[in-house]
């Protein structure tokens, strides 16, 4: 490649810069919270500073209405927190193996928590015809589940509810079978998985599966009428 097609490749691309008077509400927010958490605790953050040892590893969804520690009213540095869409655990993304590496190797957390929750838009696109797009990719996983448990040719709610539940136990199931999990176990870690639904109608958690432990059994599967246990 020559000198000039280089110095052409270089040239940046024009870019608008704003500023971030759009947002100002959120650094308003931010200020307003950090200002009320140093006042009910004025150590509060200063103890946070180079040290972080959560006892639970979050796999949740992505969702705006799902906000991991809020929904278990934890504060910041309780809790190791993954999203994605639809909350996979899947031992080929890169993303979720570091999180799951540094949960296990390095914080060393004693629960491994994957939440789904009704009305998930991923779950919903998973029973619909899948589209060449990087939400159709990554939702393949999901869809080889739906594909495994037929159901109605309209899917309804409750075939919804029952799919989010068995995505739920299918990636509990995945992280059982996972390499690092299986290390663990196999140093005698006390390392237990969980399968659970948060319903945003209500704001609770539900249980779908049998907590995971050393033996790698106990995940029988939902019973598929998408009631939660
Ligand atoms: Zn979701």
């Amino acid at each position: 490649m020559s000198v000039r097609g280089n110095r052409a490749a270089e040239k940046p691309a024009t870019v608008t810069r704003g500023d971030d008077n759009d947002l100002a509400d959120l650094f308003a927010r931010n200020q307003a919270w950090a200002k009320s958490k140093t006042l009910v605790d004025p150590s509060f953050f200063s103890r946070l500073v180079g040290q972080q040892r959560p006892s639970y590893f979050w796999i949740g969804c992505s969702d705006s209405r799902v906000p991991a520690t809020e929904i278990v009213n934890l504060d910041p540095g309780e809790m190791f927190v993954h999203r994605n869409v639809a909350n996979l655990a899947m031992e080929n993304d890169p993303n979720f193996a570091a999180a799951l590496q540094f949960a296990i190797e390095a914080l060393h957390v004693q629960h491994i928590i994957v939440v789904g929750h009704y009305g998930c838009g991923g779950i919903q696109a998973a029973m619909a015809p899948a589209t060449a797009d990087a939400i159709g990719d990554w939702l393949a996983p999901v869809r080889a589940v739906h594909h495994a448990h037929p159901c109605k040719a309209a899917p309804d709610q409750a075939d919804a509810n029952a799919l989010c539940e068995r995505n739920v136990v299918a990636q509990v199931e995945a992280l059982a079978a996972n390499r690092l999990v299986r290390t663990a176990w196999a140093a005698k870690a006390a390392l237990t998985l969980h399968g659970w639904v948060y319903a945003i109608s209500d704001g609770l958690l539900r249980a779908v599966c049998e907590p995971v432990h050393q033996d790698g059994r106990g995940v029988p599967p939902p019973d598929g009428t998408g009631r939660a246990r």
